[in-house]
This record gives C-alpha cells, sequence and structure tokens, in this order.
C-alpha cells in the first residue's frame, strides 16, 4: 500500500553517516523542514576512525566539542608510521603543535548527533525510489510493510560509498584506484610493547593500521589491491601471521589463537563527475571518498555538510552561484588531495619491483558509469 505524505519538505537528505546529520542539523537549525532518511541495517564492525588536531577549528564552529568529550571518543596525538625506512616514525612535529586530534567512534557520534536533531526533522527509513517532477522531487521509503512517499524541494545524497543519486540520475564517477581494506576488531594484546593507538606499517604487497578502538580492541585493517600476490590470503584471518611475518610492528598486534571473520570494505579513491544540479548536491563520500592513508574521509564529510548548508541556502534564495562555487571548491579540496596522496605513495621506495607500489605511485583516473537499478 503507498501512503502519501502530503506535508512537503525544503530538504530531503539521503543518508544518516556523519555528513547526512550534520548537514540534517545545519539545514533545520537555519529553519527549514527537513526529512532524513536512514538505513537501519545493524553495524557491526569499527573502523576506528581518527581526526588530526587540524580539523578541531572545524570542531568548534560546528558545536561537535562537547560530544568528543563523552567517554566513548579519545584524543589521539596522530600516526606513528614506519614508511619509507623500517624505523617508526613518530607523529609530525606540526600536528602535535596543533593539540591533539580524536579518535572518534564514528557511529556512536551519529547515535549522539541524531538524538540531539531539532524534533522538526523527520526520520524515514532507507529511500527506495526518487522521482524528479519539474518543480520538487517525490521520495519513496518504506516503514511497516507501506510505502511512504514525500515531496522535497531539493534533495541532498549523503548515502556514503555506493552512492544514491549517482545510479539515480547516472552520473558517472572518476575513479582512481581499486584500494580495498581487509578489517577485523580484534582483542588487545595484554603487555602489548607499543601502546600506540595508531600504527601504519608499509609492507611488501599492501600497506596495515593498527586503531585503538577501545580498552580492549584494536582495528586492524590490510589494504591492498588485486595487484598483490597475497590477495586471497588477506581474506582468512588464519592467514595473517604469515602474511606479515616481515612485518616489524603490525604482527605483534595480531592475537595468537583467535579467529574472527574478515570483512572487505572499499576504500578506493573516486569523485563524481558532477556534485552539484538542478536542486540537488551530493555530500561526504557519496560525492568523494578518501584514501584511509589520508585520514580525510570524516573531517571532509564534516566540512562539506558546513559549506552545503550555506550552497542550499542560496539556491532556495534564487541564488544558484552557491552550488558552483561549492563543486569548484569541493573539486580543487579533491586535486590536492590526490597529487598529496600520489607524493605520500612515492615516500615509500623500498620494494620498487612490487606490483602493488607500482600501481599505487602512478594516478590512473577510469570512468565508471553508474548504471539506473
Ligand atoms: C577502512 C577505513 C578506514 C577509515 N579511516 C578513516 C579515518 O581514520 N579518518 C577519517 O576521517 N576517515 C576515515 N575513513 C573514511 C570515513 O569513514 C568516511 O569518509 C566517512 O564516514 C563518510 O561519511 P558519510 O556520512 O559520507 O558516509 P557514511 O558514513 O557511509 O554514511 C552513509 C549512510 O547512508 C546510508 N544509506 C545508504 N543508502 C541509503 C538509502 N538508500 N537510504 C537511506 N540511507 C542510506 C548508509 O547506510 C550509511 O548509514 C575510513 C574509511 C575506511 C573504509
Amino acid at each position: 500500500m503507498r501512503v502519501k505524505m502530503t506535508v512537503k519538505f525544503d530538504c530531503a537528505v539521503i543518508g544518516m553517516g556523519v555528513s547526512g546529520v550534520l548537514l540534517a542539523k545545519e539545514l533545520a537549525t537555519q529553519g527549514f523542514k527537513v526529512v532524513l532518511f536512514h538505513d537501519d541495517k545493524p553495524i557491526n564492525m569499527s573502523l576506528a576512525e581518527s581526526l588530526p588536531a587540524t580539523v578541531n577549528p572545524l570542531l568548534e564552529r560546528l558545536g561537535l566539542m562537547k560530544y568528543l568529550q563523552h567517554e566513548i571518543h579519545f584524543p589521539c596525538s596522530g600516526t606513528f608510521s614506519s614508511w619509507g625506512a623500517a624505523q617508526l616514525q613518530h607523529p609530525r612535529l606540526e600536528s602535535t603543535m596543533q593539540g591533539h586530534g580524536w579518535k572518534v567512534d564514528k557511529h556512536g557520534l551519529v547515535r549522539q548527533l541524531a538524538y540531539d536533531l531539532p524534533d522538526s526533522v523527520v526520520k524515514l527509513h532507507k529511500v527506495i525510489s526518487i522521482e524528479r517532477q519539474p518543480s520538487h522531487w517525490l521520495l519513496g521509503s518504506k516503514s511497516n510493510g507501506q510505502v511512504i512517499e514525500v515531496c522535497a524541494r531539493f534533495v541532498v545524497d549523503a548515502s556514503g560509498r555506493q552512492g544514491y543519486l549517482p545510479r539515480a540520475l547516472n552520473i558517472s564517477r572518476h575513479c582512481f584506484d581499486k584500494l580495498m581494506a581487509f578489517v577485523v576488531n580484534v582483542p588487545r594484546i595484554s603487555g602489548e610493547k607499543l601502546s600506540h593507538p595508531v600504527l601504519v606499517e608499509a609492507q611488501q604487497n599492501h600497506w596495515g593500521l593498527v586503531s585503538k578502538m577501545n580498552q580492549n580492541q584494536n582495528m586492524l585493517a590490510i589494504f591492498s589491491n588485486q595487484a598483490s600476490p597475497d590477495f586471497e590470503l588477506y581474506k582468512s584471518f588464519e592467514n595473517w601471521h604469515e602474511i606479515s611475518q616481515d612485518s616489524l610492528y603490525f604482527k605483534q598486534f595480531i592475537p595468537q589463537e583467535y579467529s574472527t571473520k574478515v570483512r572487505m570494505v572499499n576504500a578506493s579513491s573516486h569523485i563524481c563527475s558532477q556534485l552539484t544540479g538542478d536542486n540537488w548536491l551530493m555530500v561526504g563520500d557519496a560525492a568523494m571518498s578518501f584514501d584511509p592513508l589520508s585520514s580525510h574521509g570524516m573531517t571532509t564529510s564534516m566540512y562539506m555538510a558546513e559549506k552545503a548548508c550555506h550552497a542550499i541556502m542560496q539556491s532556495f534564495t534564487g541564488n544558484r552561484a552557491g552550488l558552483a562555487d561549492y563543486s569548484e571548491q569541493m573539486t580543487s579540496i579533491y586535486n590536492t588531495y590526490l597529487n598529496e596522496l600520489v607524493q605520500r605513495y612515492n615516500a615509500e621506495q623500498r620494494w620498487q619491483g612490487s606490483p602493488f607500489w607500482q600501481s599505487k605511485q602512478q594516478l590512473k583516473m577510469t570512468n565508471e558509469c553508474m548504471l539506473v537499478s
């Protein structure tokens, strides 16, 4: 059965990750009527995201500092890395001089923000259909077996890497690699020799990340692509000791006699060929995604939410320049990121014959068309 909600919303936000919930909050605070669609599928894995110290002014502006004081998040003094040399390098001086960054429980932060959303924000389940009309959008969602249809003047795609609007509007993406993350959440080993909450280590066919989630657990991740001869081995945790035997640090965090499922997560870099259009825009990973080596993903998602709010406000006053400025600014940020990323991978020259490192040391752009599903 189809139920039409006669309420007309100013803005529909698809996706309740960090970018979506923040943008919904900002728009509602400005007095707009917002409907926020969220997917309720259970979350069973933490990616133990960290934020650099440079994000602190943005966190202050967006009023997020108070949420980070909660015990589920904790301060983090930067990333220790073995990259380009075996020796462990300490966090760069400039990052420590700016104070500390953060280890964020991302799903916890989204829950905190969702709890504090203004009452005017209407929450509905996952979007299952979208239709563009001359003056508005019609969006469908399901609740208790009924299809609910709502009407909105403006649509924001905040649905993460899979992206909803690119598929619906057939917008292609520029893809720069096919990096995959193989992720496990494991118990911390008592008496860990290295107490660093975030550690990155380059190895011959991949790089590894150790990130402390809380007092009891670490997130371990191996980042690689099909160029690696070990690609299939990453998928079973029982192989991780063998794959990591040449590492100096990463292997120390792999618990003995522990079994767990490895989750494969897309960690590639892409940007959509169009970020805004007539009464729509994209924020966060839906618009552009980052290699986790950069720790840019969450920070840029938050920044995009802030800038998207201004662009949408201008668009409602009939000024479309805001949307064009938003696209231009985000594309420029992405270009800077791509240049830095290539430099970062080129700083590792120990395994010049490794197909994995060769594949990461140059940029290749492919276009992926998003077909309407
Ligand atoms: C292994 C790994 C490690 C990372 N580490 C870091 C790090 O250390 N620091 C950092 O800053 N970033 C990191 N990132 C990136 C960071 O997690 C993302 O950039 C950020 O979470 C993106 O937020 P988002 O709101 O755009 O998307 P998401 O968090 O993906 O949220 C999108 C939401 O939309 C929902 N959705 C999807 N389709 C629909 C639909 N049809 N209807 C309604 N809802 C829908 C999804 O279920 C999801 O809840 C990492 C990423 C990976 C893969």
